[in-house]
């Protein structure tokens, strides 16, 4: 989707701002002489912005409007190194709540809605953003911020909570509490709003049916506002987001040129209106495509595909490239198995092996079913894994997100 003159327009206004301030990316424009686009193919001149960039900033390197219009900072989690210090302005504040606020729209949730937050409170944008998009939208907001199962629960049944957002780990691990209490005909929700790692389909399909309720995914990044810059209509074919904030490309991840529409790639993000810390071409290490032609459901808002994984969950097992979502794509056609999965990767006697951990039940023939998803996986990837069979429930639960993919070679 090319960027349209409003949008270069609004492009420059941050170019200006960013020069102004000399932060990193001001300093990158003043190397590449560039001070103005004024055409989609001077735009995709623009030097990109990386996580690096970012971190080299700390801790407010990338402040860019005046301090006395700052009002809050994020940051988002250093798993790796300095974190990332995310500057919000009000308008950049306000902004979010706006398109959080559209996001629940979308999902069909109003304001006679109770919704239920479990993702964390403070330097963490997920559950201020989930909060400040439902009191915009005027719902009743039950702040639980994550953990405490137990709380979780009492007040999901004494509130009468409709609406459920958390990860999509947390989702199952509620979901399996509340069928082991059997207390599901005591719980309201019709509704979850669920963020931050990327799913299978048989996940989805277990929280629906053990819920019974709607799922939305929704889509952000700290360093672009958070969460709530995109969700999946009801129609549920793909992600709508908010083009009126933002300018999305994917590019080819090797050659970094912009791919038709259609075609998976590397999300970048440039942000339009950000004044705290405006983002032009942002990689985002997303994997996932623009879905061409209008909605069924009529939004003119633009779609994104379901997010594949990120490039940098490539695992590179003798010499073939393999993804996460690959593994669970043929996971998915044994339904004797349940959505957990885990991925071990090391480096035994001079070669690489990976061992996959899945779940099922005692009804099932376990070394049986170990030989067929191995079959399964050397038919489509080319190599045969370790697959180990463990009864239901033994991997872990995560009220986060769940590591599925741990890589030994490298620890
Ligand atoms: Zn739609």
């Amino acid at each position: 989707m090319k960027i349209s003159k409003q949008q270069l327009e609004q492009v420059n206004g941050r170019i200006d701002a960013l020069l102004k301030a000399g932060s990193f990316y001001g300093k990158k424009l003043r190397e590449a002489g560039i001070s103005h686009v004024d055409s989609p193919e001077h735009f995709e001149e623009l030097p990109f912005s990386e996580k690096s960039d970012l971190r080299d900033a700390y801790p407010l390197g990338l402040m860019t409007a005046p301090e006395n219009e700052i009002v809050r900072i994020h940051s988002s989690s250093g798993t790796t190194g300095l974190p990332v210090i995310i500057p919000y302005t009000a308008r950049d504040v306000e902004d979010w709540a706006i398109m959080f606020a559209r996001c629940y729209e979308m999902a069909g949730i109003t304001s006679m809605d109770r919704i239920q937050i479990t993702p964390g409170y403070g330097l963490w944008t997920a559950g201020i953003g989930f909060q400040a998009g439902a009191e915009r939208l005027g719902a009743m907001v039950i702040p639980m911020g994550p953990g405490n199962t137990e709380k979780q629960l009492t007040m999901m049944q004494d509130m009468r909570s409709t609406v459920l957002c958390s990860t999509s780990s947390y989702a199952l691990l509620l979901t399996e509490e509340i069928e082991k209490r059997g207390i599901r005909d005591r719980i309201c929700l019709k509704k979850g709003v669920i963020g931050s790692e990327r799913w299978g389909d048989k996940m989805r399909q277990r929280i629906h049916e053990g819920l019974g309720i709607e799922l939305y995914d929704i889509y952000g990044l700290t360093e672009i506002y958070g969460p709530g810059i995109g969700i999946n209509c009801a129609c549920n074919q793909g992600m709508h987001y908010w083009d009126d904030y933002l300018y999305l490309e994917i590019v080819d991840p090797q050659t970094l040129r912009p791919v038709p529409d259609g075609e998976m790639g590397e999300i970048v993000i440039t942000t339009l209106v950000k004044e705290g810390a405006p983002l032009i071409r942002y990689r985002t290490h997303d994997l996932s495509r623009i879905i061409p032609g209008p909605c069924p459901c009529g939004s003119p808002y633009p779609r994104l595909d379901t997010i594949m994984g990120r490039t940098d969950d490539m695992m590179k097992i003798k010499g073939v490239n393999v993804f996460p979502s690959q593994i669970e794509e043929i996971l998915r056609d044994f339904p004797e198995v349940s959505s957990e999965y885990q991925i071990r990767i090391s480096h035994l006697d001079g070669r690489d092996t990976m061992r996959i951990y899945v779940e099922t039940n005692g009804s099932v023939n376990f070394l049986d079913l170990a030989d067929r998803v191995a079959a399964k996986i050397k038919a489509s990837i080319g190599f045969t894994p370790l697959v180990k069979v463990v009864e239901n429930g033994l991997l872990p639960r995560s009220e986060k997100k769940t590591r599925r993919v741990i890589d030994e070679r490298y620890e």
